[in-house]
């Protein structure tokens, strides 16, 4: 039988004392682990893996899970509460500037404080627990990475704990606890597309998403590589030492739904039947994932470029995201009526045409449709292939 909790999280304490809460669902199903977190919109305009949270819950309500989950939607009052007017700037915090999606521990990297260690030091966790167990080695590895969670909230506590700390740490400190991470935002305009891990090709075909971008074992701050790289860390440590049987025990993902600002519960019905088959690969619920309905594009992320804006003017898109081309294609066009300098104007005066400059996947093209020269305009897969 499947035991829920719920309880709320503090993730901002505005100037006026009023606290800024997340609700986070606890789902206790026939075991505690394997454990998911699933958390939505972090980004305060990226709406819609609000939607496929809440047709998971009713999913859930027929299906008793094999494993937990915790499922955070709405994790970021603090971004969607970022609203002028009808836009919800919901990206960087406006209190610090920061990417709210870029300002989380590595916990296998060095450590904030003074002393140059690495808050855990997958070497020496290697080597003392060389005869160890894959069990074992998961247990023990996970106490370490909490423990180190713990050192930082009593270190900083001391001289107060910074705005962004506090964010990392309040979804840290639940995140550290899964087997898999699944961060769900979303584009500018965009099909759905995935980032995941290097590697992970099995979970990856149990998603089905037709897009995805691979990142590589490095850390930039991003939730899906603070949940994985330190795992990664501790196989390749243990690989040094010769065994080669401890392969990467917790996977991270951003899963991208489609467009900012827009939602829709009948497409969330079908972004959570995509997740439910990724946690059926990772023995969360039972049975068997699906096999992909269709061919999936991946490329590195390396290989994920941007076409910056070679003139100011406003957008007219010639194809639309998710659209393959060969480079010299038509990509968008960018108007200025002011560049209609002769007389009687002309408007094709105005346009200058934007071209692919590889064959790729158009995937992406950013929110605004008025841009200067230089703003990044459209993002494209390049050195594509086939999964
Ligand atoms: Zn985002």
């Amino acid at each position: 039988m499947t035991r829920w909790e719920r309880r709320e999280v503090v993730v901002r304490t505005t100037a006026t004392g009023h606290e800024l809460t997340a609700p986070v669902f606890l789902c206790h199903g026939r075991n505690e682990s394997p454990c998911a977190y699933l958390q939505a919109n972090v980004h305060g305009a990226e709406l819609q893996g609000n939607a496929a949270l809440l047709a998971l819950f009713d999913i859930l309500e027929k299906e008793s899970p094999r494993g937990s989950l915790v499922i955070v939607p709405r994790v970021n009052p603090v971004s969607a509460n970022q609203q002028v007017g009808d836009y919800v700037a919901g990206v960087y915090d406006f209190q610090t500037g920061n990417n709210f999606n870029r300002g989380y521990l590595n916990l296998t990297g060095p450590s904030r404080s003074s002393s140059s260690a690495c808050y855990v030091d997958v070497d020496s966790f290697a080597s003392v627990n060389q005869g160890a167990t894959i069990r074992e080695i998961r247990d023990g590895f996970r106490e370490a990475l909490r423990a180190a969670l713990s050192a930082i909230r009593s270190e900083a506590a001391n001289w107060g704990v910074e705005t962004k700390l506090e964010f990392a740490l309040k979804i840290q400190e639940l995140t550290v606890e899964a087997d898999v991470v699944l961060d769900l935002h979303t584009g500018d305009r965009t099909p759905r597309y995935l980032y995941a891990p290097e590697g992970a090709s099995a979970a990856v075909r149990a998603f089905g998403i037709p897009f995805v971008l691979e990142i590589p074992h490095r850390f930039a701050g991003a939730l899906d590589e603070a949940a994985f790289v330190p795992w990664q860390d501790l196989a390749n440590a243990f690989a040094k030492l010769g065994r080669t049987d401890v392969p990467r025990l917790v996977d991270g993902f951003t899963v991208e739904l489609g467009s900012m600002n827009t939602f829709s519960l009948s497409q969330g019905a079908e972004d959570a039947r995509r997740i439910v088959s990724a946690l059926r690969h990772y023995g969360i619920l039972d049975g068997d994932p699906d096999t992909p309905a269709h061919r999936m594009v991946a490329c590195s992320v390396s290989d994920y470029r941007s076409i910056y804006a070679p003139a100011a003017g406003l957008v007219d898109a010639a194809v639309s995201p998710g659209t393959p081309v060969r480079a010299g294609d038509l990509v968008a066009r960018l108007v200025d009526p002011s560049r209609c300098r002769s007389l009687p104007p002309r408007s094709r005066d105005a346009i200058v045409e934007v071209r692919a400059p590889e064959d790729g996947v158009v995937l992406l093209f950013h929110a605004f449709s008025s841009v200067s020269k230089g703003a990044r305009l459209v993002s494209m897969m390049t050195k594509t292939r086939v999964i």
